[in-house]
């Protein structure tokens, strides 16, 4: 078994889009260990795409994370990376195959309605930064 952080981000909560992706999570298979709605600052944000502090989007990709509620969630499935980043899409929903979550949800290389975690070792970092071992069922 393998564990990754998702997120459902601001975009898509927005949109009212939490239950269809919800639905989508638990129809592929994943087992939700932990779920929680937050809306994040700006810091923390920043904390979370650290890896990208150099990015010229870094600025707008934290201001749009911090802009309203996302739901984060620890999700359990065998290879359970790399089969979330599969349902998610490429990172452009433009350039997304068609049934992924991206292509479908969201609107642009920012505003992309999903997170995944994209190797072990940022899932590990991921799922700490944002729940404590307890909160993991
Ligand atoms: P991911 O692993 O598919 O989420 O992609 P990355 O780790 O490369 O980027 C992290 C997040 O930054 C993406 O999910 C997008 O929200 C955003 N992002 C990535 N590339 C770009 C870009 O070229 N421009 C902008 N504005 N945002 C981007």
């Amino acid at each position: 078994m393998e564990r990754t952080l998702a997120i459902i981000k601001p975009d898509a909560v927005e949109q009212r889009l939490i239950g269809r992706i919800v639905a989508r999570i638990e129809e592929a298979g994943f087992t939700i260990r932990a779920m929680r709605l937050e809306h994040l600052t700006k810091k923390e944000a920043e904390g979370f795409y650290a890896v990208h502090r150099e990015r010229p989007f870094f600025g707008t990709l934290t201001d749009f994370m911090s802009s309203g509620p996302c739901v984060l969630m620890a999700l359990e499935a065998p290879d359970a990376i790399r089969k979330w980043r599969a349902l998610m899409g490429a990172t452009d929903p433009a350039k997304a195959d068609a049934g992924t979550l991206r292509r479908e949800f969201g609107s642009s290389i920012e505003r992309n309605a999903t997170h995944g975690s994209d190797a072990l070792e940022t899932a590990a970092f991921e799922l700490g930064y944002f729940f404590r071992g307890m909160e993991i069922r």
